[in-house]
């Protein structure tokens, strides 16, 4: 394994995730991912602060992890609390421990190199990974659409199908109505954090659906998709949860590992 070669240079692979507020789907993903550090030899350190935290405190403290060399990758916990925007924040994050890749320099990387980055973020390269194993691969001139154009989700993982040769839609809260683009949509990735928002009838027949949406209903998770009507119409499709979610862990963590190795590289 490659975090027991790491252990036996003495290298123990570590990623810092800073937290503000309370957001219950954050708190649990952060759980999970802690766990599956634990389980693979990769230690998840969170930093929670408060709902009310300000911007500059969040970028002192991420540049405090930056600077901590037995740190190898930091990242920032999103949604953050309404009062602050992630590009005031995210530049504070050290770009060669940047695992989620948030830094705007990153997502530069991304856009202009061809999808290619130091660091790809880790839900879009989820949604990456799961598409290779779906009947829709290779992308090449298929029709994809995505839904939602945060920089966190949408906007990247639109990027990783346009480098993967599909034909993208990126669609959002004022893109009128879906339907029209999800029925001529062999790939349909939703990222809109609205319980239920696509239906199997809106859905081309043997669509291939990646679920990113995960919203707290009544305790429970719940995707953007529709699972009971979709499941009968389309080919594929991700479950909520279950999904995406335990694939962005492994991404990331892949992440932490690849820096941890970079780390060592530089000082031999
Ligand atoms: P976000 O920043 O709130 O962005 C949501 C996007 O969806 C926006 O672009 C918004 O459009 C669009 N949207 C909202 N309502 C819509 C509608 N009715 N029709 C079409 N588009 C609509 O959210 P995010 O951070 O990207 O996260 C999206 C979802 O993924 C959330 O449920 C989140 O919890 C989940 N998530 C899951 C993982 C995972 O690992 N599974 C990781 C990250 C996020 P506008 O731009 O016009 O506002």
């Amino acid at each position: 394994m490659r975090t027991s070669a790491l252990r036996d240079a003495g290298i123990h692979p570590k990623l810092a995730v800073v937290i503000a507020g309370e957001d219950p789907a954050s708190l649990a993903y952060l759980r999970n991912l802690t766990r599956a550090g634990a389980r693979t030899g990769v230690e998840v350190a969170v930093d929670r602060l408060s709902e009310r935290a300000t911007a500059g405190e969040i970028r002192t403290r991420l540049q405090e992890l930056g600077a901590d060399s037995s740190v190898h990758g930091v990242m920032l916990q999103q949604p953050l609390p309404d009062h602050l925007a992630i590009r005031e924040i995210a530049e504070a994050i050290a770009v060669d421990k940047d695992v989620d890749g948030s830094n705007p320099i990153n997502q530069g990387h991304l856009a202009f190199g061809g999808g290619r980055a130091e660091f790809v973020p880790a839900t879009p390269l989820a949604v990456m990974l799961l598409l290779e194993r779906s009947p829709h691969w290779p992308l090449r001139g298929r029709r994809a659409a995505m839904v939602g154009r945060s920089s966190v989700v949408g906007i990247p993982a639109a990027i990783l199908m346009l480098s993967a040769n599909a034909a993208v839609t990126i669609l959002h809260s004022k893109s009128g109505d879906l339907e029209p683009y999800l029925q001529t949509s062999e790939v349909v990735v939703a990222a809109a954090g609205v319980p239920g928002l696509i239906r199997g009838s809106q859905l081309m027949p043997g669509a291939t659906v990646i679920d990113v949406g995960t919203t707290p209903v009544d305790g429970e998770l719940k995707g953007d998709v529709d699972f009971d009507s979709a499941v009968t119409v389309v080919g594929a499709i991700t479950p909520v949860p279950g999904g995406v979610g335990p694939v962005t862990i492994v991404a990331l963590l892949r992440n932490v590992v690849q820096s941890a190795e970079g780390s060592g590289a530089s000082q031999r």
